[in-house]
């Protein structure tokens, strides 16, 4: 019931029926107006309408009471007898006509009014089926105009795609699953000459080099059966007809289960590659040879890491296998053990920073023969934390070899020189002395004799003894002559320049100062005046000091041994020359007799050096001299007249 109630006594319902009761109640007035005043009695037509307009208004509930109480009024008021419902046999039909007519109209009125609700609600279904449509409608407009941008947008990208495709420098293709081509690039297609058909009818083949096509195509079936990417080089030949290296890279484009089913390839143009690749294996093989036949390996030294790159010769000359993994310790265990401490210095140098590097040292074979290397090499990077030095490492030991030879024989052949100069000095003095003093030895006889006679005859005595001291002036007069001849002509003299003099003796005696492993650094004044001088004679001079030089140093172990040749004026109208050495310098004691012939501290030494050196300086009117450095080595010094007027 409850579910029934809200229909039945909805607002809209109470006021359907309270218009039934009204439009009955004035159906009732009506009819009782105009029956009393125009004496005129409608009534069924009345009530019929009321009946209508209750259907109508309120249904077929409604105009059912309407028609019930129409029906009581109908007989009440109009129907004899009236003001009672009792009703006369006669007066049923009329009556059930009045319920039939009514009920008639009340359902006609009823189904018409529910045609218009369900009209109206099929009206109200219809426009919001049009609103729902239009709603629709919109949204696949808007749905359309997007799905046009991105099909816009995904042709752009589509057109630009091929654009880049068809730009770019490499040649690309992409196949079908079987290996068949479905598209190449224009770059392809430009290079080849060949068109997309041209490839389906397989010409390919005919701008792929005759030797390499067998072997691509069996790369090719081999793949795609396993369905891995691969690479292959070939030669491919332009439309000019030049073939060329080229690198393909194939790989595969896969669905969500893993089945091939495109390929897609690029081609790269490798033949400058190739041709450097040639190139540098040339010249691999030619710095091979070379360096087998110069004996020079090449050698480079990273020196933040320690980490050394060396050339198979450069294995070979360390004693090592070609691939024997270098290092500073394989370096160093073949380093003799008395250079360690240089090639140690080296290394250190480097890693200070030094640029160039140039030295000898010796190395020691596991036989235990001695080879001498040249090492040769400069830093190639520079910056603190890459410094990579590079060079060259010759072995020297021949040259080496052959030059201490040609040094012993130069060195053994001046020896015999001067000693044959001496024996003929000394010949040629005892020869032209023999006879004035056989001459004396003769006179003082005779004296003698003429002494011992009685009576004495002194007369003869004297004369003897005269003769005696005439000899002896001829024999002091010989030798004067002999000594002016052992001092040489008059020198030569031509304007020099002395640094020019300094650099080409320094040119001869390097290898000696390097033998000892001494360095030579000269400190040279510029615009010097020339001096009037014998080249030759000069030279010698200052070979002479360098030369001692070199040997005072022979036994220092524990400093640098190292030579300093300098030169500047002196005075207003000398130039000064300076040979410093850091060797053991002289003893005091001997200082005035070091410039003595003959005289000389070292074993098998001559002493001539240095007095050759004072006699040419005396011939050039200057002054030599020496001096002990405080604590290390000695300084010998001379100095030349610029107008050769004397010493000062
Ligand atoms: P020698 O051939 O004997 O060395 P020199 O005339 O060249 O003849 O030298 C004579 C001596 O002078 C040497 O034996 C050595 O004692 C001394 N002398 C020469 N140069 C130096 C030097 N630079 N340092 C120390 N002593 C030296």
């Amino acid at each position: 019931m409850s579910s029934s109630s809200p229909r039945w006594f909805t607002p809209s319902s109470i006021l359907s029926y309270a218009v039934a009761i009204l439009s009955v109640s004035a159906a009732l007035v009506a009819g009782l107006l105009l029956d009393s005043f125009l004496d005129i009695a409608p009534y069924v037509s009345l009530f019929i309408c009321a009946n209508m307009v209750a259907a109508w208004f309120g249904g077929v509930g409604p105009g059912l009471l309407s028609t019930v109480l129409s029906i009581l009024a109908f007989k009440y008021f109009f129907i004899e007898p009236t003001s009672s419902f009792v009703v006369e046999s006669k007066d049923i039909p009329r009556l059930a006509l009045f319920a039939v007519a009514a009920t008639f109209v009340v359902s006609l009125a009823g189904a018409q009014r529910n045609a218009a609700k369900s009209l109206r609600r099929a009206r109200d279904d219809l426009q919001m089926a049009v609103r729902e449509l239009e709603r629709l409608n919109k949204e696949l407009l808007a749905e359309n105009a997007e799905r046009n941008l991105a099909e816009q947008k995904i042709r752009q990208a589509e057109r630009e795609l091929q654009v880049t495709i068809d730009t770019i420098p490499v040649l690309v293709g992409s196949y079908r699953r079987d290996g068949s081509p479905d598209f190449v690039n224009l770059a392809w297609r430009d290079y080849t000459g060949l068109s997309l058909d041209d490839l389906n009818g397989r010409r390919w083949e005919a701008v792929t080099h005759p030797d390499d096509v067998a072997v691509v195509d069996n790369e090719r079936l081999r793949h795609l059966a396993t369905g891995e990417p691969f690479q292959t080089e070939q030669r491919l030949r332009r439309t000019d007809g030049e073939y060329r290296w080229h690198l393909f890279s194939r790989v595969p484009l896969r669905d969500e289960n893993g089945n091939v089913i495109k390929w897609y390839a690029a081609g790269y143009d490798i033949e400058d590659r190739k041709r450097a690749e040639a190139g540098l294996r040339r010249s691999a093989v030619q710095l091979e040879y070379a360096q087998r036949l110069s004996r020079t390996g090449s050698v480079g030294f990273k020196v933040a890491t320690g980490e050394i790159m060396w050339s198979e010769e450069t294995a070979r000359i360390y004693g090592y296998d070609a691939d024997t993994r270098p290092s500073v310790e394989l370096v160093l265990q073949r380093v003799h053990p008395g250079d360690v401490a240089l090639v140690q210095q080296q290394i250190d140098r480097a890693r200070q920073g030094e640029q160039e590097f140039d030295f000898e040292h010796r190395l020691v074979m596991p036989d235990g023969k001695v080879r001498h290397v040249h090492v040769l090499a400069h830093i190639v990077k520079g910056d603190s934390d890459n410094k990579e030095i590079f060079g060259a490492l010759m072995d020297v030991s021949a040259a080496k070899q052959a030059r201490e030879a040609l040094d012993k024989a130069q060195a053994e052949l001046a020896h015999v020189t001067r000693m044959t100069t001496l024996g003929e000095l000394a010949a040629s003095i005892a020869h032209e002395v023999n006879q004035p003093l056989t001459a004396i030895v003769t006179d003082g006889a005779a004296g003698l004799r003429w002494l011992g006679q009685e009576p004495r005859v002194l007369e003869e005595v004297r004369n003897s003894l005269e003769a005696m001291i005439g000899e002896a002036q001829r024999a002091s007069r010989v030798i004067e002559r002999i000594r002016a001849l052992s001092k040489k002509t008059d020198p030569e003299k031509a304007p020099l320049d002395i640094n020019n003099v300094i650099h080409d003796a320094v040119r001869f005696v390097e290898r000696e100062v390097l033998s000892h492993r001494a360095s030579l650094r000269l400190e040279l004044a510029t615009g010097l005046p020339l001096v009037p001088g014998d080249r030759v004679q000069l030279q010698q001079v200052v070979i002479n000091l360098v030369i001692n030089g070199v040997q005072a140093m022979e036994s220092v172990t524990d400093r640098p041994r190292e030579l300093l040749l300098r030169s500047q004026q002196y005075e207003a109208d000398h130039v000064l020359v300076e040979v410093h050495d850091s060797g053991t310098g002289f003893d005091p004691g001997s200082a005035s007799r070091l410039f003595n012939a003959f005289f000389s501290t070292k074993p098998g030494g001559m002493g001539m050096g240095l007095s050759i050196c004072r006699s040419i300086i005396d011939a050039h009117e200057g002054r030599v001299w020496a001096s002990n450095r405080a604590g290390q080595g000695a300084i010998f010094q001379f100095i030349l007249p610029f107008s050769g007027k004397g010493a000062p």
